[in-house]
């Protein structure tokens, strides 16, 4: 019953076909991702049944022993973080154009989190102690 799920960057050289979306959305508030992105990274778990057309215009970067962030080298869109031991890739949900039913469900790194913003929705929280004990397992 599930559709394909469609991202793309935003030149269009990179198009991505995810089999399954989950419809949590997360935020991560981590120096690493405000940093990449100038703010929260908001995103969606999607898995390992990921398929990449356009996937020589990805730039691959390892931003931790555990995990590479990839980005469109033609137009900067970030693109995923793919945790290296898992095989899966979390993605940022606005680069989907077809996804529905979505909820912010947790909030990474919320002792990180600056005093300039902060979200209204209700989640659940995880400090980075508590992400490194809950990690550690599987990492
Ligand atoms: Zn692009
Ligand atoms: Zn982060």
């Amino acid at each position: 019953m599930s559709e394909l799920k469609q991202a793309s960057c935003l030149c269009g050289c990179v198009k991505i076909t995810v089999k399954e979306v989950k419809p949590e959305v997360s935020a991560c508030h981590c120096g690493s991702c405000r940093r990449w992105g100038g703010g929260p990274f908001l995103a969606v778990q999607c898995g390992s049944q990921v398929d990449f057309e356009g996937a020589e215009h990805i730039k691959e970067y390892d931003s931790s022993a555990w995990a590479k962030r990839g980005f469109c080298q033609e137009c900067g869109t970030h693109l995923y973080f793919y945790f290296n031991k898992a095989g899966t890739y979390n993605m940022p949900v606005g680069i989907f154009s077809n996804l529905e039913n979505l909820h912010m469900a947790m909030q990474y790194y919320t002792d990180k989190r600056p005093d300039y913003y902060c979200f209204a929705n209700q989640t659940n929280e995880m400090t980075e102690a508590e992400i490194l004990t809950y990690f550690a397992a599987k990492i």
